[in-house]
């Protein structure tokens, strides 16, 4: 186990001086033992190069990485003990799965017999249910398997850490899922820190025990999944984080002594002072109202507005439905129960809780409640 620390770490390619790319800039993450880390963001926001430094392929232009209090930044790649999954998977073409799996322990000086290594080998082949493979090459697997034997490869030399770059991507849709709560399980049980790379909001909700969500190189926030989408720090979290995405409209905020006065076109409504705890000093101000937090006026009442709409698409969800909707405040995405009487050209009236309204900075995009 290992507690993972990123300290002011900046990575330049090229020469700093002159024309440098910045791919991670002032980069601080604290990785608690055995937690698990997400870098969530858009392509080009800096993830990989950040496990790249983690895991030695990359060395940081500034700042220090830790493992268990001990700078590692002169230590090669191969003596950081960390085990690295590729979306590609990686395994040895001409190999046995058997060979995959054991091959990292044959290579190291561990002092393990030809026994052990075949012991260890049958155990994680157990763990991960790939037993009858065992004597498979990769081109006669799946992917879902290949990815399974890519990850038993990680797992079986019980690194100090794991790092996943993007490991499901390849999959499709229903595999990635049944894959990610595999990974899940398996880091759970043994335990081990890891650091996982993803653009996938969805995967990094359901995997993380904390997320770091980057862009622009610059970490926008560093929380759990359950603080990312209710307290976003930022609108570029709120936006990228949750789906479908927040609805965003323009208003202004004004003091009304108990409450804010919150004014958007054609529609004004109250948020009791006592939601709100950053200091006002603007007055222009992005509304966010997220799609799961807009009710059918007709089933619920709430203190906050009230605005009809002009319903264009019905898009069933299970239990629920995605309504995508025409308003005087412009288009509006809403996620509702009871939606079976709701068809196109409806007028259909939406209302939301004021605790569930979200309001930003529209200069500085901080957000304000
Ligand atoms: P993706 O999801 O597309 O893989 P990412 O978030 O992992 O993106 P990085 O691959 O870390 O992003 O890249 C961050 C920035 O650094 C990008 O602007 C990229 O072009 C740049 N970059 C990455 N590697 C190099 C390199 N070896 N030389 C020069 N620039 C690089």
């Amino acid at each position: 186990m290992t507690h993972l620390e990123l300290d002011s770490v900046t990575k330049v390619f090229g020469d700093p001086s002159t024309d440098g790319v910045v791919a991670v800039k002032d980069l601080h993450i604290d990785v608690p033992d055995g937690e698990f880390l997400v870098l969530l963001g858009p392509s080009g926001c800096g993830k990989t190069t950040t496990l790249r430094m983690i895991g030695g392929l990359e060395d940081p232009t500034e700042g220090e990485v830790r493992f268990d209090g001990t700078v590692v930044n002169d230590v090669k790649a191969r003596n950081r003990d960390v085990a690295m999954v590729f979306q590609d998977f990686a395994l040895y073409p001409h190999m046995t799965v058997r060979e995959n799996l054991g091959f990292g322990l044959r290579r190291e000086d561990n002092g393990m017999s030809a026994d052990e290594i075949k012991g260890r080998v049958t155990e994680v082949a157990e763990m991960l249910e790939i037993e009858e493979l065992l004597n498979n090459k990769p081109a006669q697997l799946s992917g879902g398997q290949k990815q399974r034997v890519a990850l038993g490869r990680a797992i079986i030399r019980e690194p100090r850490l794991f790092l996943f770059d993007e490991p499901l991507a390849n999959l499709d849709a229903k595999l990635r899922k049944t894959m990610r709560t595999e990974i899940d399980e398996l880091q759970s049980k043994v335990g081990i820190t890891s650091a996982y790379v993803t653009h996938n909001q969805e995967e990094a909700m359901t995997i993380a025990d904390k997320i770091a969500v980057l862009n622009d190189g610059q970490l926008q926030q560093l929380g759990s999944p359950d603080q990312v989408f209710n307290e976003p720090t930022n609108l570029f979290v709120a936006q990228f984080v949750g789906s479908p995405d927040m609805n965003l409209f323009d208003g202004t905020i004004t003091d009304g002594g108990d409450a804010y006065r919150i004014d958007m076109d054609l529609l004004s409504f109250d948020v009791p002072k006592a939601l709100v705890d950053a200091e006002i000093t603007t007055e222009d101000v992005l509304v966010g109202f997220r799609p799961q937090d807009l009710y059918q006026a007709r089933n619920r009442a709430t203190d906050g507005p009230e605005f009809d709409t002009d319903v264009r698409v019905v898009e069933p969800v299970g239990t629920e439905a995605i309504v995508h909707s025409t308003s005087l405040l412009g288009d509006v995405t809403a996620k509702v129960g009871n939606f079976h009487d709701i068809e196109p050209t409806d007028q259909l009236s939406l209302t939301i809780a004021p605790e569930h309204v979200y309001l930003f900075d529209a200069e500085s995009e901080a957000l304000l409640k």
